[in-house]
């Protein structure tokens, strides 16, 4: 399938964008400064499906497609009338930071599991978490290793805040390191157990909630 590009200027996103990569640098301890994440703004749903492969669900507005350098993302003109979302600056920048944040842990490990921290750690990162209702017990964040749902979004983020918060940055972004190609789920909790000193069930999460 062929597309088009051409570059394009626009001093909101670019501002939401060099934020992003500041924060982004901050909180994973790097300096990304070669090779930068490229941002492409997809013009409508159809585009979005072609460059995804398949019809996506309406509330899906940006996505890294597996790269280690791009995202792409519904263009604000359209992310109205092309998805269920309400558009905001605020909604858009966390967004944004939201997608480049899975191009930076996917310089610590390649793979996309387990989902439930891949995508905590990009929404305690984005500041997404702020937005989130908070919860009262985790039940079901474990459920999501390979395989995505709808409980994915609520919880996770809460759960990597903690680990951040028990454990520390350094020790967290070690373990992403150390999980490097595992997609194994056992070798996930023997490696989890290993480095944190607990059982990855809920009754720790639950205890320091
Ligand atoms: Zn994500």
């Amino acid at each position: 399938m062929l597309f088009t590009i051409h570059s394009l200027k626009d001093r909101k996103i670019e501002k939401f964008y060099n934020s992003a990569i500041k924060e982004l640098n901050s909180f994973y301890r790097v300096d990304w400064n070669r090779n930068k994440p490229k941002v492409f703004l997809i013009s409508s749903r159809e585009e979005f499906d072609k460059l995804y492969g398949r019809k996506t669900e309406e509330w899906v507005v940006g996505t890294t497609l597996g790269s280690s350098h791009n995202i792409y993302l519904l263009s604000p003109d359209v992310y109205e009338s092309e998805s269920n979302h309400k558009y905001s600056d605020e909604e858009y920048e966390a967004l944004l930071k939201h997608e480049i944040s899975h191009l930076y842990t996917r310089t610590f490990c390649k793979q996309y599991q387990p989902l439930w921290l891949i995508e905590g750690i990009a929404i305690l990162s984005s500041g997404q978490l702020e937005r989130k209702p908070a919860i009262k017990q985790f039940e079901n964040f474990l459920k999501y290793f390979n395989e995505g749902g709808p409980g994915l979004y609520g919880e996770s983020g809460y759960a990597v805040e903690l680990l951040d918060k028990e454990f520390g940055r350094e020790k967290l972004l070690k373990f992403l390191k150390l999980i490097n190609g595992v997609t194994d789920e056992d070798d996930f909790k023997k490696l989890f157990k290993k480095t944190f000193k607990i059982e990855l069930s809920y009754d720790w999460f639950n205890k320091n909630i």
